[in-house]
């Protein structure tokens, strides 16, 4: 049951359309971020959960006109209080976090996979690369030849309609 939602702030509330930039907030928010906070906010405990100083993520939320606490003065007023928003630079527990660069985890197999190189890819490489110089041995003695004649090979077969 979800009680706590933790929402990241750059690219969920801010914009952030040319990334860190100076540090400064400089965008509007995303399209419905402040009517998607407040909808939340009467349902669950909610809390930005942000790299920034919080108090300049907390001003820039008041003058978008929510009611913020920011971590640690408020700390505990935003588990309570509906409609209260805190913010903070810690990992509070939440039951939910809402992150544009999440990777979602479910087992450390699932998250490699996720997350290293296709490791599939690499291996389908390969083996193109054993059947090229098992069928042309003197390409053996040109390895980027091979590496290019399998990329090649493997590409096609990606993208080929056939
Ligand atoms: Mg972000």
């Amino acid at each position: 049951m979800i009680r706590t939602v933790a929402v990241d702030f750059d690219r969920v509330v801010h914009r952030y359309s040319r990334g860190w930039a100076d540090g400064t907030i400089y965008d509007p928010p995303m399209d419905g971020a402040l009517d998607g906070l407040r909808t939340l906010m009467e349902h669950y405990s909610v809390f930005i959960h942000t790299s920034r100083t919080p108090a300049d993520v907390a001003d820039w939320l008041a003058a978008h006109e929510l009611l913020v606490a920011t971590d640690p003065s408020d700390d505990l007023r935003f588990w309570v209080e509906r409609g209260v928003l805190l913010v903070t630079n810690r990992k509070l527990p939440a039951s939910v976090y809402l992150d544009d660069r999440a990777v979602r985890f479910t087992s450390w197999p699932q998250a490699l996979h996720d997350l290293l190189p296709d490791q599939d890819r690499d291996a389908r490489r390969r083996t193109i690369r054993r059947a090229l110089t098992a069928a042309w041995p003197d390409l053996a003695g040109d390895p980027t030849h091979v590496d290019q004649l399998a990329e090649v090979a493997l590409t096609a077969l990606e993208h080929g309609d056939g």
